[in-house]
């Protein structure tokens, strides 16, 4: 009873077996057993260049020279990045770097270190 997985839409535990597919009592949403579908487990899906899953906390690598908007300054390739933080938008890291400040990158532009 207690193998089933939970529910990879809002991560409820009170899934039930229906049968033919996993339901989730909470928000409604239904899955086969295949388990074909991929689970993004509790990650936020964000990915670096390489495809790689990117979590809070995580050292990237800035892939290409970036301006900073509203400055002369440019983020040089190779760019160490610590301690990244995952927001949702356009922009989908925020961080600071070492001479720059705080500033947002596109997860597309780094990869994980
Ligand atoms: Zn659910």
């Amino acid at each position: 009873m207690s193998d089933l997985p939970n529910c990879p839409a809002c991560a409820s535990e009170f899934t039930y077996d229906d049968g033919l597919q996993f339901v989730c009592p909470e928000c409604g949403h239904e899955w086969s057993k295949s388990g074909e579908e991929e689970t993004e487990s509790a990650s936020s899906g964000i990915r670096d260049a390489n495809g790689n899953p990117l979590v809070d906390g995580d050292t990237v690598t800035v892939i290409k020279d970036l301006k900073v908007k509203g400055s002369s300054l440019v983020v040089k390739v190779g760019t160490r990045v610590k301690n990244i933080r995952l927001v949702s938008g356009d922009h989908d890291i925020d961080c600071k770097i070492d001479g720059i400040g705080p500033m947002k990158l596109k997860s597309m532009f780094v990869k994980k270190a």
